[in-house]
């Protein structure tokens, strides 16, 4: 086994990752020796898949402010955001854009010069900064660009975490693999960074890249730590037929209708002031009752659709504005928006869920470990995240962790001992026991069941009855999947290594989501029950801590801060 000493490790390089890197660099001017490491290429985080824009207030004198931005995200919220965390966040908005802007990153402008900003739902004012609808790509090259400026920053790319070294309530190293050498490595550090994203491609109908599973929470949970809000997952309004990729939001902030099989604009109905742009759980609960009562199209699988309409757009302005979209509906649908209407449904496509942390991004329960972006909940997004409000979340909180973690790790004196019995049993475990198993089951063939079983009873609608149903099957999966072991012996790039670990990964998440959304008997945000379909403030204005056992999540709760604004009724 390697062991490698680095003073500060952060652990992925999307959006969140590089702003800690570039920022902890920063603070700790040369002193730190610092690592960044990637399952992928250090330039290949999903981040690059962010679309539409980052939500920011930057035009106080037309009639935005920092308060809007705060109240409609504690509104979309559905009051579960604590409101201490989002005050925070819009306040350090401005400067991220303004940084961004610095470090390169080609916003799309106005006629007069200045940045440009577009509608985005559920914000009561054109928000959302951008650059194309290629903003994330852009963000990522940004920052990624300004951390090579850095020496004391030491890449790690083609590396997996499996588990986390804690003992005594103190972070001591972290173990991964290296995917191209097919080397066990132990990292000892003073201090860890969390960004290694969210987990919803534990569902088959998703927006994410093939990598987001979800290894940082799974690997946090099984090391103590506690995951909190887990059941609440976001399902955008339009992924693509069949596909499930994105078709961002921005394709209705430009103005673009959604439309039943009668050719109808339903959203009238539902949300009569925002209509499109009201918050994503609204439209696609909308859009999954339209399809239900039979004003959908047929679509292949069971994958029933309705249409998103651009083509009064006209061609300059989706040329202009939506170019990916155009591309990618052409490519994957093969239909042009110009001429034709999109095929879209509700796809998984965020965890508002994660790592429980402070509004500094500190584990409260472990000394030295630090979690930002979709891994972590703050929580800023609380039942329902507003569109644009990640990337945006990304840069604040990898901003605020990389500055804590890096003034924490000087202050301390050594590096801690390494747990060295704990990295033998890990690296004996990952890279002899997983080998020698007989391998009686196949567990691609678990996974497509695991998909199947979430996007059916662990959607955007669900039941006591088929949460039941839900949770039953992951618990007969999960021993199933004992019987699993990899079928390719070879350790250079193993992909089979590789999704035996994130399934291992995906099923304990999956029971705590599915717990989470059994346990929590009303309906909030994304989590809409139709045996509990009011919101229940009395007995469920609350955070849920699941922790792991060996049998299954313990379920905790906490307060949530509601300093400012007492919860009401959305209306949009
Ligand atoms: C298609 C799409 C479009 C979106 N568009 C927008 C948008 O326009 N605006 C917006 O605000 N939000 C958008 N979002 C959401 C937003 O993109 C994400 O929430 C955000 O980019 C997550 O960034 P992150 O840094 O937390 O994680 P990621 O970008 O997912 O990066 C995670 C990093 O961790 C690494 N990693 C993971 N597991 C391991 C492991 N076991 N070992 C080592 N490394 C690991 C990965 O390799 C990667 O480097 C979109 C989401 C999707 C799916």
């Amino acid at each position: 086994m390697e062991i490698r000493n680095h003073d500060l490790i952060i652990l992925g390089s999307g959006l969140a990752g590089l702003r800690a890197a570039v920022e902890a660099a920063n603070v700790s001017k040369g002193e730190l020796d610092i690592a960044i490491i990637s399952k992928t290429q250090l330039t290949r985080p999903h981040s690059v898949c962010a679309e539409g824009g980052t939500g920011c207030c930057l035009r106080p004198e037309e009639g935005d402010s920092l308060e809007l931005h705060a109240w409609d995200t504690v509104k979309g919220s559905d009051f579960l955001a604590d409101q201490d965390a989002v005050q925070i966040f819009v306040e350090a908005m401005p400067k991220e854009i303004y940084l961004q802007d610095q470090m390169g990153c080609p916003w799309s402008r106005r006629e007069d010069g200045r940045i440009n900003q577009r509608p985005f739902g559920g914000h009561s004012f054109p928000r959302a900064v951008f650059a194309a609808d290629k903003t994330g790509f852009f963000e990522v090259h940004a920052l990624y660009d300004t951390m090579q400026k850095y020496n004391n920053i030491t890449r790690y790319d083609d590396v997996m975490a499996t588990s986390l070294l804690v003992e005594d309530k103190q972070f001591r190293g972290l173990t991964c693999v290296d995917l191209a050498r097919g080397t066990f490595i132990t990292f000892n550090a003073k201090a860890l960074i969390l960004a290694t994203g969210g987990a919803c491609r534990i569902y088959g109908f998703t927006t994410y890249s093939y990598t987001v599973t979800g290894d940082g929470m799974a690997i946090a949970y099984r090391a103590g730590l506690p995951l909190k809000d887990m059941e609440f997952v976001q399902f955008h309004p339009t992924g693509l037929i069949p596909s499930g990729v994105l078709i961002t939001e921005a394709a209705r902030g430009e103005g673009g209708y959604l439309r039943n099989n009668k050719g109808e604009r339903f959203m009238d109905k539902y949300a009569p002031k925002m209509k499109e742009t009201a918050p994503r759980d609204i439209v696609s609960r909308s859009e999954m009752l339209e399809i239900e009562a039979g004003r959908g199209f047929k679509g292949p699988n069971g994958l029933d659709y309705i249409h998103l309409d651009l083509t009064h757009l006209g061609a300059e302005k989706i040329n202009e504005r939506l170019p990916l979209i155009r591309e990618v509906s052409i490519k994957f649908a093969d239909v042009d928006p110009i001429d034709k209407p999109i095929p879209i449904r509700p796809a998984a496509h965020y965890s508002m869920g994660g790592v429980h942390v402070d509004n500094d991004g500190a584990c409260p329960d472990v000394q030295g470990i630090w979690a930002a972006g979709e891994v972590a909940c703050v929580s800023i997004h609380g039942a329902n995240r507003l569109g644009s409000n990640s990337t945006a979340e990304c840069l604040v909180w990898g901003g605020i962790t990389g500055n804590r973690a890096a003034k924490y790790a000087m202050k301390q004196k050594k590096l801690p001992e390494p747990l060295l019995e704990k990295a033998y049993y890990e690296e004996h475990r990952v890279m002899d026991a997983i080998f020698r198993r007989k391998n009686t089951e196949n567990f691609y063939e678990i996974r497509s069941k695991l998909r199947e079983v979430l996007d059916t009873h662990v959607g955007v609608f669900r039941t006591q009855e088929g949460l039941e149903k839900a949770l039953s099957t992951i618990k007969e999966l999960q021993k199933r999947f004992e019987y699993c072991g990899i079928k390719d012996k070879n350790r250079i790039y193993n992909t089979d290594l590789v999704s035996y670990l994130e399934m291992e990964n995906m099923l304990q998440l999956a029971e705590v989501m599915t717990k989470g959304a059994l346990d929590r008997k009303e309906s909030r945000g994304g989590h809409a029950r139709r045996d509990y379909p009011n919101r229940d403030d009395e007995n469920w204005l609350k955070h849920t801590l699941a922790y792991y056992t060996p049998t299954g999540p313990r379920m905790e709760y906490s307060p949530v801060n509601i300093s400012i604004w007492k919860p009401v009724e959305r209306k949009y």
